[in-house]
């Protein structure tokens, strides 16, 4: 492997809900990127620190923020899995790579976005609205798709609740796909909602993140059955 572009000191590392870690990491001098990017860390096998490879990350901060965030959700046994539960702390330097990906958008005055995450694929959802709406100030109408299994399995819905307060062309749709009886929300598959969502599928572009069956199974519907123009429907799958 070549030598990483940066090596970054690690802020944070929390729990943020179940199997689900936040991290913070320091932005290095020169480190430039687009909201929806995504970098390669050097992960090291945990039973053997010298054996490195590369694993993708969608850097969860607009740009405009002074930090670097992720999420990362645990996968069993995974190599950045255990690596993140059980080495990566306060203090701890990371190998880094520059930024990545094509998961970009410029917003259009008038236009519509929705946003579509399951899981930790909210991350580079994030990254857009915090840029979007905080500091590029669009008048652009966007929606927030997030989706997970139940209620703990949420995130950051104080930060896109006060995005929605703050902001009255953003609106925020947590939806559960297994939740309890106690839950008066959104409830089911994230594709459910879109067909109310979306009112003008030619004037709409969807972002999507997360599965790649989630990817699959949205984009058909935002083709064939909301006839939404191949080139506004985007994907970012996480493999
Ligand atoms: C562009 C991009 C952006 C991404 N951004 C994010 C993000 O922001 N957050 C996030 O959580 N994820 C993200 N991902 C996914 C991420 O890159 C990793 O794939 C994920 O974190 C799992 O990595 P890991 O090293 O823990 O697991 P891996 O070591 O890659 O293993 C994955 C799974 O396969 C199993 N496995 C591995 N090897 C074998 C084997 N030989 N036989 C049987 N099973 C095996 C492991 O036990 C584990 O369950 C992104 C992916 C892409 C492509």
């Amino acid at each position: 492997m070549s030598p990483p572009a940066y090596f970054v000191t690690c802020k944070k590392n929390v729990l943020l809900a179940p199997d689900v870690y936040e991290i913070v990491l320091t932005k290095p001098e020169g480190f430039s990127y687009k909201a929806g990017q995504f970098v390669l860390f050097d992960v090291p096998l945990v039973d053997n620190p010298a054996d490195l490879q590369p694993r993708a990350y969608s850097i969860a901060s607009a740009p405009e923020e002074k930090d670097l965030l992720f999420v990362i959700k645990l996968k069993p046994g995974g190599r950045a899995s255990r690596w993140v539960a059980e080495v990566l702390a306060e203090g701890s330097i990371v190998g880094m790579g520059r930024a990545l990906g094509l998961f970009t958008l410029t917003p259009e005055s008038g236009g519509h976005y929705v946003f579509v995450g399951t899981g930790s694929g909210v991350a580079p959802l994030r990254s857009h609205l915090v840029s979007c709406l905080d500091h590029r100030t669009t008048d652009a109408r966007m929606d927030l798709v997030f989706g997970v299994r139940n209620r703990e399995d949420l995130f950051w819905t104080d930060q896109f609740n006060e995005l929605a307060r703050k902001h009255s062309n953003f609106r925020f749709h947590p939806t559960l796909s297994a939740p309890r009886s106690d839950w008066t929300g959104l409830k089911g598959r994230v594709q459910a909602i879109l067909p109310d969502l979306i009112k003008d599928p030619a004037q709409t572009k969807i972002f999507l993140c997360g599965s790649p069956a989630m990817l699959a199974d949205t984009k058909k519907l935002c083709i064939e059955t909301l006839q939404m123009p191949k080139a506004n429907v985007h994907g970012e799958g996480y493999i």
